[in-house]
């Protein structure tokens, strides 16, 4: 049976470029700053009509820090990052849709 939802059992700040996920399935998911920052979900990040990203990778900065993270609620993180952007709010479904080892899996 497949899981619908997924939910992180450890947030791991692995350096300050990287972020961990220990799921309740035991995965676990490692997501650098930039890719992050690239798939954030926010309005001004995300076209809403194709749901692709609006930043250019290739323009992030090189040494993008994740400065904090925190819970919302019990269903999305929210991440800091050193270009102080704030307002994206990941779901964890959408964490784990975008897991650096799961993504390319996903049609
Ligand atoms: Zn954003
Ligand atoms: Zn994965």
């Amino acid at each position: 049976m497949v899981k619908a939802n997924y939910v992180p059992k450890r947030l791991v700040r692995v350096e300050e470029e990287a972020f961990k996920i220990i799921w309740d399935d035991g995965h676990e998911s490692v997501y650098p700053a930039q890719h992050l920052r690239f798939q954030c979900p926010c309005a001004a990040c995300k076209d809403e009509w194709t749901g692709e990203s609006k930043l250019d990778f290739k323009t992030l900065p090189q040494d993008l820090q994740l400065k904090d993270a925190r819970l919302v609620g019990n269903y999305a993180v929210n991440y800091l990052f050193s270009d102080g952007h704030s307002t994206g709010i990941y779901s964890f479904e959408t964490l784990r849709k975008i897991c650096p080892c799961c993504i390319k899996t996903v049609p």
